[in-house]
């Protein structure tokens, strides 16, 4: 009784939980773990203290094992923590690279740990795969605050005005929009466009920081991204105060005046690339603060200032659930395939370009 109640059904499925799993796998922390998980541990021990280890190991071992078996691959956006980021995940970067990558691997299953919109444009480049999202609840601000119907809405009201879309939106949204756009190409794709406006959704602050380097006239929504919103260019001035020769690199979802006491300024791949190459003493990474973590492990000479925004969402992925979405193979990304088939478009018009 006990144990049928511990068992829940999905779909008519029987659901294991994680520590269910770890047990039916007969996967438990031991000395010989700890040896043979050393060379894993290695790529995280300046950021997991050890005695967090005996935790996250079996849960390592658990998803590396099942991800074989299963033929999936896991793709981990540059803000997931450190013991997804290197010690689980096969393809790693921002949300189109991700994407675009996993169209390249021979795997049935992708598992994506990042939101809800990065599954769907996994799912949009990729739709023979299956798509798994660990957490339904990993949503975002942005990517929330705008649906398809708004972007009708616009449409109506701004005729023959074309739309671009920032890839942090749903596909229905994408399937609204004329072309869509990452942090790194948003200026290029604006002006590649043959109007003197463009609507430009959903992100406020990126439509600012494109519309301060074009000549067109931009129309902005009010989207905002909850964890980049949140940094003042107050802070940059105190920061660079406390700590004299940072250098400081800022995401484009930050409000211009942020980017105006910033360095440098481009999407997570882009900074990452700057701190490879610039090889800073000091930085100051403006984003969500995971990313400092990942990438301290490749920058053993970078001393990052950490100025922590954790984005809450993407905090919902953890090597728990991960273990439980490819067991139980849930939540799988559908998406009506006539959205399906707009949205593709838009996106794919911003890769050809
Ligand atoms: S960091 Fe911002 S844009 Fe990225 S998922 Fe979180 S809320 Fe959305």
């Amino acid at each position: 009784m006990k144990d049928r109640m511990k068992k829940q059904t999905i779909n008519n499925k029987q659901y294991l939980s994680g520590p269910e799993i770890l047990k039916e796998m007969n996967i438990s922390w031991s000395k010989e773990m700890f040896d043979k998980t050393k060379e894993d541990y290695k790529k995280v021990s300046r950021v997991i203290p050890e005695i967090e280890w005996s935790v996250f190991a079996p849960y390592i071992q658990a998803i590396n094992t099942l991800k074989k078996d299963m033929n999936a691959v896991i793709l981990a956006h540059n803000y997931q923590t450190p013991e997804i980021f290197h010690c689980v995940s096969d393809i790693r970067g921002d949300s189109l690279q991700l994407a675009k990558e996993a169209g390249n691997v021979d795997a049935e299953i992708i598992l994506q740990c990042g939101v809800h919109f990065m599954a769907e444009t996994s799912k949009l480049l990729n739709m023979d795969k299956t798509v798994l999202i660990p957490s339904m609840e990993a949503g975002c601000s942005l990517a929330e605050s705008i649906t398809g119907e708004d972007v009708k809405k616009i449409k109506n009201e701004n005729p023959n005005i074309p739309v671009v879309t920032y890839v942090n939106t749903s596909a229905e949204v994408k399937a609204e929009s004329d072309i869509c756009c990452t942090s790194s190409n948003a200026l290029e794709i604006v002006n590649s466009l043959d109007s003197e406006e463009v609507i430009f959704l959903p992100d406020e602050f990126l439509a600012m920081n494109v519309a301060k380097e074009t000549k067109k006239k931009i129309i902005m929504w009010k989207g905002r991204c909850e964890v980049h919103e949140e940094f003042t260019p107050e802070e940059i001035i105190e920061f660079r105060e406390n700590e004299p020769g940072v250098k400081v690199i800022a995401h484009p979802e930050c409000s211009p005046d942020v980017l105006a006491e910033s360095d440098f300024s481009g999407s997570t791949s882009a900074m990452i690339n700057w701190v490879k190459i610039n090889q800073p003493k000091k930085v100051l990474m403006v984003t969500e603060c995971s990313m400092s973590d990942n990438i301290s492990v490749e920058n053993p000479n970078v001393n990052f200032v950490r100025p922590c925004n954790l984005c809450p969402h993407m905090k919902t992925i953890n090597l728990e659930n991960i273990l439980e979405s490819l067991w139980n193979k849930q939540h799988e990304i559908i998406i009506d395939p006539e959205i399906a088939i707009k949205a593709k478009q838009a996106v794919n018009k911003m890769i050809d370009l």
